[in-house]
């Protein structure tokens, strides 16, 4: 009898070998699975100063996105990707070589605050630099989603970049960030088409502007065209070989969570199933939330999440996975903190459709 139950015991005793073998592999599966997510962040994003102090684009935004993170116990679980600068080549698939100039003249070599030429935006002595990082930063980005060292990733960045066209810096942006990725994507790594979908407070003009007749871009928003900069009517829907490939559905104000998800399940999700896209940009604009400085909608981080999921299962669905959220609108810090760790929480989810790649 001994010597069965002492097979027995060693029995036992394998397997529970092998379930602790087991154990920390699942473990360590399931981190990868939740560093799937990429995170990127650089010190002279902080070194961009858009207005003297109470500015609403102010550094602090971006230690507000990683108080958020941390708080949550997300900041941990992200995979950190080095940001570098943008080429001029690659910023010229998107900005015209006199508006580089311009900012050579304007943004070099300055000394304290000066305003932009070409509209509302203010520059310090790093400014130029930060942008030529942010740009980067989110090729960076879109590089290792894909080399697929992660599924996807976002981009804290600053300045913000929607409101710049091929020619002018405006309201707080330099260089359009997500539409120069868009640019890259096709020309470094033979995608095709690309979705941009903006849900900040107020219209990308520049994002739209630059793709406007352009079929291989659809350029996707939601905001407030009664706010900045006025544009983004749903009668603006592309021009020429463009023409239907730029939804606006504008919102009013104190447009709730339930309003902007209906939005977007109503017409982006059967416009991107047309559409096709082979990677999403996302235009993250947080001033969408309840009592931003700037902006009048009541968007909840409850919201955020939900457009989340919704941006999130199209990737999955249409994109391999492939998506790149950038950070540009959102002002007020503590609801900035707990939107992104909302959206972040949401990206870092494992893909549920059965699509997935
Ligand atoms: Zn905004």
């Amino acid at each position: 009898m001994k010597e069965p139950s002492a097979i027995l015991a060693i029995v036992l005793v394998m397997a529970t070998n092998a379930m602790h073998a087991q154990r920390p592999a699942e473990t360590s599966a399931g981190s990868v699975r939740k560093a799937m997510t990429g995170f990127v962040y650089d010190e002279i994003y902080l070194r961009h100063l858009a207005g003297d102090t109470g500015h609403p684009d102010r550094p602090e935004r971006l230690t507000a996105v990683q108080d958020g993170l941390k708080s949550k116990g997300l900041l941990k679980l992200l995979l950190p990707i080095q940001a570098r600068k943008v080429s001029d080549d690659v910023l010229e698939l998107v900005h015209d070589k006199d508006y580089l100039a311009l900012l050579r003249r304007e943004a070099v070599d300055i000394a304290g605050l000066r305003m932009l030429s070409t509209g509302d935006t203010v520059i310090s002595p790093d400014s130029l630099e930060a942008a030529y990082w942010a740009a980067g930063g989110v090729l960076s980005a879109v590089d290792a989603v894909m080399k697929g060292e992660v599924g996807n990733a976002f981009a804290a960045v600053r300045p913000p970049g929607h409101h710049a066209t091929r020619n002018r810096g405006m309201g707080f942006c330099i260089f359009n960030n997500v539409a120069v990725a868009a640019r890259y994507l096709q020309q470094a790594h033979g995608i095709a088409r690309v979705l941009i979908v903006d849900w900040d407070y107020h219209h990308g003009n520049g994002t739209q502007d630059i793709f406007y007749d352009d079929p291989s871009i659809f350029y996707f928003s939601t905001h407030d065209t009664s706010a900045y900069p006025g544009t983004g009517s749903s009668n603006e829907t592309g021009s020429g070989p463009g023409a239907g490939a730029t939804l606006n559905i504008p919102l009013p104000r104190g447009a709730s969570d339930e309003l902007i998800l209906e939005a977007f399940q109503q017409h982006l999700v059967p416009a991107a199933r047309i559409f096709k896209p082979d990677f999403i940009l996302i235009s993250a604009g947080f001033d969408a939330m309840r009592n931003d400085l700037l902006g009048e909608f009541d968007v909840t981080p409850a919201g955020f999440a939900a457009l989340t999921r919704v941006v999130h299962d199209l990737a999955v669905e249409l994109s391999h996975g492939r998506l790149v959220s950038v950070l540009e609108g959102g002002y007020r810090l503590d609801g900035l903190a707990a939107s992104v760790a909302a959206h972040v929480e949401v990206l870092m989810e494992p893909a549920t459709s059965a699509q997935s790649h």
